[in-house]
């Protein structure tokens, strides 16, 4: 046991974790950062990010250096409904007009990369198998190192950014607050010879998107119910083919046309939860606090808002107990105030439902640029969904049907 003192132990080193350790480093703290996966790799994930990830990125003066990796830009976004087509320019914040979805490995590289050069230490291939107490307070974690031994720790603060099946939050007991049924699979899998910039397609029960990538590659990946995921994964290649075919034909011409460069990856373990956020001493940022259906496909974006969000709460009062337990509250409360109602669209969006009434609201957005714009923005969690779908929509919705100019 070394028994070193950190003023912050970060556990996951990932959107989540690298993005927390490089903001706390930043203020000056000192901070070890584990993960048991040596880095840089990939990990089970899509990867779009939403303007407003990519906003964050910018102001932490990384953006530039992700894009400098051969990321493609995505300037138009589209989602096909039934027979309702909505295409927009991607939405612009604080100066960000394009998206990207960078594969794991780089984007997660340039965090740590970044937390390493504020300061933050990092050690990878090193798994956290316990957090320590005293008089019940967590004040460390035990890890098994690289070379396979044992190492304790200490730290004022104890973050698990380990993900959905986080080990902090076990030890520390943090309690689910709220869960909702699983609702969607997902496989994907990448293809060149594609080219495509976001575009999402969705039918009764199915889901489809392709995602331009690194190295000229296209990801596409296909969404059903959870339901189904037995059925599904028998025979996932075909399945997942099928639906491309069904669900977007003009996709499924391109993809035929393509090369499959990377084998087919799935899931049906896509919990919905809100954790308990923090405690005296610990706080879990990222997929370990709150997870969530991927098809909003917010969780990068969310971890960085977390990242920012917690950094700030805690300010320059770590060291003082009072502030810190203040910190953390204030934490909890932005997290559910912020995540609850993307949650909600989350929950929604996995019902894979195309009702004959989303379709006539979507069919009368899809007369209005203005309209269409909005909805996107809505998607990226940019404005609240009430500022779209409100009364004055349904009221000029009504003046449409009727005939008269609004
Ligand atoms: C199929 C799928 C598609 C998705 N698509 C998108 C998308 O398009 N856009 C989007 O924004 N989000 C998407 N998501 C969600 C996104 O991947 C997650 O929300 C995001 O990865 C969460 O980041 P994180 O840092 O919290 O956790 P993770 O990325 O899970 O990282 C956790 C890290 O903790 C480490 N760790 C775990 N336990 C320990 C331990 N005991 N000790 C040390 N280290 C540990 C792991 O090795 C890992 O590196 C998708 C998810 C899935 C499953």
């Amino acid at each position: 046991m070394t028994g070193e003192r950190y003023d912050v132990v970060v556990v996951g080193a990932r959107c989540a974790g690298a993005a927390t350790a490089l903001l706390l480093a930043r203020r000056g703290y000192r901070v070890l950062l584990l993960d048991r996966a040596s880095l840089p790799s990939d990990t089970l994930s899509t990867h779009y990010i939403h303007p407003n990830g990519l906003a964050l990125l910018a102001r932490w003066g990384l953006l530039d250096a992700l894009m400098a990796t051969g990321c493609p830009r995505i300037e138009r976004i589209s989602h096909q409904v039934g027979d309702v087509w909505l295409e927009a320019k991607a939405p612009v914040v604080d100066g960000v007009d394009f998206t990207c979805a960078p594969r794991r490995q780089v984007l997660d590289a340039v965090l740590a990369d970044a937390a390493v050069a504020a300061g933050a230490e990092l050690r990878d291939a090193c798994e956290v198998v316990d957090v320590t107490f005293d008089k019940g307070r967590p004040v460390g974690v035990t890890y098994r190192t690289r070379a396979g031994g044992r190492d304790t720790v200490a730290a004022e603060l104890i973050v698990g950014a380990d993900g959905m099946r986080s080990t902090v939050a076990e030890r520390v007991g943090a309690p689910i607050e709220i869960e909702d049924q699983r609702l969607t699979c997902i496989y994907y899998t990448y293809w060149t010879g594609i080219g495509a910039d976001f575009e999402l397609y969705e039918q009764p029960g199915r889901l489809v998107g392709a995602l331009p990538t690194h190295n000229d590659q296209t990801l596409v990946c296909a969404y059903f119910p959870s339901a189904e995921f037995a059925k599904v994964r028998e025979h996932a290649l075909d399945s997942y083919l099928d639906n491309i075919r069904a669900t977007a034909p003009g996709l499924f011409d391109r993809v035929a046309a393509g090369t499959r460069t990377e084998r087919l990856r799935g899931t049906n373990n896509q919990r919905n939860f809100f954790r308990q956020a923090c405690g005296p001493g610990w706080v879990l940022v990222g997929d370990a606090g709150h997870h969530k259906d991927s098809i909003t496909a917010r969780g990068i974006t969310d971890a960085f808002e977390q990242a920012a969000m917690l950094a700030d709460c805690v300010g320059d009062g770590l060291h003082d107990e009072a502030r810190l337990r203040e910190g953390l509250r204030r934490f909890a409360e932005q997290r559910i105030a912020r995540f609850n109602p993307l949650y909600r669209m989350a929950l929604l969006a996995g019902t894979l439902d195309v009702s004959p009434y989303r379709l006539a609201v979507l069919r009368f957005l899809s007369t209005r640029p203005d309209l269409v714009e909005r909805y996107f923005a809505v998607g990226a969690g940019i404005i609240e969904s009430e500022q779209l779908f409100n009364r004055q929509l349904f009221a000029e919705m009504s003046a449409h049907r009727a005939g008269t100019p609004r």
